[in-house]
């Protein structure tokens, strides 16, 4: 998807076309409001209301759109109402992975922690953890790069696949300055920036 695709559209043709059943016709719209409307919180309203909507193309949309609102007005996604949202998403397993960088990105971008641009922290994290009452961490991206940038040797040992649990591969792309991981069996891919921080443990392909 890319903004010249979509043509803008008028508050009143939206909220007619995200009422009805096409299914195509509201991710087509989905998708001009976020290219076009400058009202963050109207399209996070909007996204919102489809987090349960029962065909996954649309869940899934209206998820990512939450997450590429976040990379670009950061505070000025709703953290405190979008992330346990999508917390109890984290089992949808048709968009487990959009729910997943949805996730990474609303931490990344939107937390108020982080207002200095500093990578987020495991410590951070687990602080999340509490505060959001996510039960199982190892569904995160984002939790599992905490634990290859600074986990001890059994914890990297133990990281798997947050989508099927499978054996995950990852790699440290210096230049990057990203950790790179990939699941070969599901197809799941995650990655996890470092700022300047460098991963104690992970320095090379694992295969
Ligand atoms: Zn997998």
């Amino acid at each position: 998807m890319k903004k010249s695709d979509y043509s803008p559209i008028s508050r009143n043709e939206a909220e007619i076309a995200l009422s009805g059943k096409d299914t195509d016709l509201i991710c087509d719209t989905l998708l001009r409001v976020k290219y076009h409307d400058s009202d963050v919180d109207w399209i996070q309203g909007q996204c919102l209301r489809f987090f349960k909507h029962s065909d996954p193309k649309v869940r899934g949309l209206a998820v990512k759109i939450i997450g590429h609102l976040a990379r670009k007005h950061g505070l000025a996604v709703n953290k405190d109402a979008v992330y346990p949202l999508l917390g109890k998403m984290v089992n949808d397993k048709d968009i487990a992975q959009q729910v997943s960088d949805a996730m990474d990105d609303v931490f990344a971008y939107c937390s108020d922690i982080d207002k200095m641009g500093r990578a987020p922290n495991r410590f951070l994290h687990k602080k999340y953890k509490d505060v959001y009452e996510i039960e199982d961490i190892s569904t995160r991206w984002i939790f599992i790069g905490d634990i290859l940038l600074g986990g001890t040797a059994e914890e990297v040992a133990s990281v798997k696949c947050p989508v099927c649990k499978g054996k995950l591969f990852y790699v440290f792309l210096p230049n990057k300055r990203i950790i790179d991981m990939n699941c070969k069996d599901c197809g799941a891919v995650g990655k996890y920036g470092l700022g300047t921080s460098i991963p104690k443990l992970v320095e090379y392909p694992i295969d």
